[in-house]
């Protein structure tokens, strides 16, 4: 049978000695099937050589031609310089390290290839420490495009390449059983996918394979985008086979919380709380995801589903990524619910000793019914006595298993119903990908009353225009927001530029009344400011990105973003979002810096041209990519082998159908492509 094959140790390859077994075996690949599911992350094209005169800056080139000269330099690090010559130009090429033996090798006149990055500098050609060959018969020429695999330190790029043609030879035998069969109709089996992957002949298009493009490509996407969903299908099946508490909607409590509210809710803030409570009173555990774009009002929703879980008896708790966030949620909710005579407690990693244990004593006795805090509430000292909601917020900054994690922290084995809310409107592929497991409910509505923002891009040069006119809008009884982020990337630097902004601004506007926010102040501090601004007390505030999240002061309708090209479009959508909360018409002057790199243009004017988080979330995805979009590595995201967004968005939507199948016809089929796709992906070095 085929799938023995596949199934075989990679002991049964030559050269698989019982050291490399252990050190595959780490990285979780333990049979020829884990093997040849481990693919090339890039490939070097090295089927033909480039004439001096043609290489272009930044290409890989292989490049035939005679050593020239050869010498040690001294200057500030000791240099090995080589100069080649070919019909057509002469190229520099550089090692820093190097033993004297080699030294003599280039003697002039030696025929040499070397492989490696083109550097145009003024004038002249460069390779720093290219691959080179000497001699008459050297080659660096190969027939096929040349794999580039992930690896870890001590695994040479030769080893996987030599292993992998071995097992493709192995499988030539025996093709694998194609687990996709009679479901897609791909023109590609998955024996011809895998064997393009490993070894893609010279003829192959190196654009179509950096793009994702090849029909290869999408054969293997399509099946790891269905093993993935399959995946995700177990997570929430086995979750909601446990019990949760049967929660009644539109209690008493959470009436009178209404009623005690200066507005009524939105249409949709009004469906979304219906289908909570629905969720609720099923007695499984709700997964629902509630995406709203900034000051649509989630946190109503959520304090509705808070008041029924306390009516009914049950403890809450509500967490959100970042202290100053828990912080506002903990404000509005105490806002909200102390005339309902409820109490609600805070927790952070700075709560400490006696405090601690007071707070953590009344959890388990049950006395406190309502805890926000932030990923402190994770904790295993952390124990509830009835605990029926948890309230996670920016949803995506916590990974999946931190959710299931507190989720264990249900009652005599049953889970508590989760509710996660994001803010960050992202692109139903990626969602599909991340909150696969929940299902989704989208407040698509702004509460009425706000108005439009208009965005202007100015070129820094024009600050003192910029300056005059905060001056005139905190004259006329308005007020603003200056965010500060340094040139260069850091929290450190951000905070100087804070700095020097508030002083300049200082001086520039002697009668404006001027505050300021930074992440390093201390909580109650930072409190005291943000009452202050929303008091109108403080007319300007100077602010780091901390302000990127909940704050809310609806007289504030100017915004600044310095340097705003070095943000991203979630982040700038995000604080842009802190203004337009009033009634007057507000404005958001986007400062930038020349010159502005291709994306950092593409970006601001994706901020003038739209204020709809989907499109920019979308703009987004196509600008960045998927993995620093979600922030992969913290959130524990599944990082695809072959799969990549958006470019295969349509193939995922047709897998989360074929899965869905899949998932209840057909366990055989399941548990294969499961167990094919889901090994471990360990975090290899990329090279
Ligand atoms: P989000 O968390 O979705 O960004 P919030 O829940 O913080 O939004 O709400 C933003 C602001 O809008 C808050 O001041 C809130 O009190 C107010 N708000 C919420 N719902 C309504 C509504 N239906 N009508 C008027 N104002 C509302
Ligand atoms: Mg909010």
């Amino acid at each position: 049978m085929s799938e023995t094959i596949l199934q075989n140790p990679v002991t049964v390859l030559r050269g698989v000695g019982e050291k490399l077994t252990l050190r595959l075996s780490e990285i979780g690949i333990h049979s020829l099937e884990d093997l040849l599911f481990h693919f090339p992350l890039r490939y070097q094209d090295r089927t033909h050589t480039t004439p001096i005169g043609g290489a272009l800056d930044q290409h890989d080139a292989v490049i035939k031609g005679e050593v020239l000269a050869a010498a040690v330099t001294m200057g500030r690090r000791r240099t090995l310089v080589v100069k080649v010559e070919d019909t057509t130009g002469v190229l520099t090429v550089r090692f820093f390290h190097f033993r004297q033996s080699q030294v003599a090798q280039f003697r002039q006149g030696v025929p040499i290839q070397v492989y490696g990055t083109v550097r145009r500098l003024a004038g002249s050609l460069e390779m720093i420490h290219p691959e080179y060959r000497l001699g008459h018969s050297a080659n660096l020429l190969e027939d096929a495009l040349t794999p580039v695999y992930p690896t870890i330190s001590g695994l040479g790029q030769t080893t996987w390449r030599n292993l992998c043609q071995q097992a493709l030879k192995m499988l030539q035998e025996a093709p694998p059983e194609d687990l996709l069969a009679g479901i897609t109709d791909d023109d590609i089996t998955l024996h011809e996918a895998i064997a393009f992957l490993h070894n893609p002949p010279r003829t192959a298009a190196l654009s179509d394979i950096q793009q994702g493009l090849h029909p290869a490509q999408s054969r293997l996407a399509r099946e790891e985008l269905i093993a993935h969903q399959l995946t995700i299908q177990g997570v929430r099946d086995r979750e909601r086979r446990h019990s949760a508490p049967r929660i009644t909607g539109f209690s008493p409590l959470s009436r009178q919380f209404l009623k005690n509210l200066p507005f009524s809710p939105t249409n949709a803030q009004e469906r979304v709380a219906e289908e909570l409570a629905h969720d609720m009173a099923q007695g499984s555990p709700m997964l629902r995801l509630v995406q709203g774009d900034v000051g649509s009002g989630k946190t109503l929703v959520a304090a509705r589903a808070i008041l029924d879980t306390v009516a009914a008896g049950y403890q809450v708790a509500f967490m959100a990524p970042t202290e100053l966030l828990a912080e506002q949620h903990f404000q509005s909710l105490e806002a909200w619910l102390t005339p309902l005579a409820l109490s609600v407690n805070w927790l952070s990693g700075r709560i400490k000793g006696k405090a601690r244990k007071t707070i953590l004593g009344e959890l388990a006795a049950g006395t406190v019914s309502i805890l926000v805090g932030t990923h402190a509430l994770f904790q295993d000292e952390v124990v509830f006595r009835r605990l029926g909601l948890i309230v996670v917020d920016e949803q995506h900054r916590f990974g999946v298993h931190q959710r299931l994690h507190l989720a264990a922290k249900g009652v005599d084995g049953g889970h508590p119903h989760q509710l996660a809310l994001t803010a960050t409107p992202i692109p139903r592929s990626l969602a599909m990908v991340t909150y696969g497991d929940l299902d989704c409910s989208v407040i698509d509505e702004l509460p009425p009353g706000r108005t439009p923002i208009t965005t202007t891009l100015i070129d820094t040069d024009r600050r003192e225009a910029v300056i005059r006119r905060v001056g005139a809008a905190c004259g006329n009884g308005r007020q603003a927001y200056w965010v500060c982020t340094a040139i260069e990337e850091s929290d450190s630097l951000d905070l100087e530029a804070a700095e020097a902004t508030r002083d300049y601004l200082g001086e520039a506007l002697p009668e404006v009344r001027i505050g300021m926010v930074h992440g390093r102040m201390k909580a109650p501090e930072k409190a005291e400011m943000m009452a202050n601004f929303k008091s109108g007390f403080i007319q300007l505030l100077v602010a780091t990105t901390v302000i990127e999240v909940g704050v809310d002061v609806p007289n504030a309708s100017l915004m600044i973003i310095d340097n705003a090209e070095r943000l991203g479009l979630a982040q700038l959508h995000q604080l842009r979002g802190r203004v337009g909360r009033g009634v007057v018409e507000s404005h958001c002057l986007l400062l930038y810096r020349q010159p502005l790199s291709e994306t950092a243009r593409e970006r601001l004017q994706v901020m003038q041209q739209t204020h709809d988080g989907f499109v920019i979330a979308e703009a987004d995805l196509r600008i960045r990519g998927p993995g620093e979009l979600l922030g992969t590595r913290q959130t524990g995201m599944a990082q695809f082998r072959i799969a990549r967004l958006p470019e295969h968005e349509s193939l995922l939507i047709e897998a989360q159908a074929i899965a869905n199948n899949l998932y209840t016809e057909d366990s055989a089929r399941t548990k294969a492509l499961i167990a094919r796709w889901a090994g471990p992906r360990a975090d290899f070095a990329r090279v």
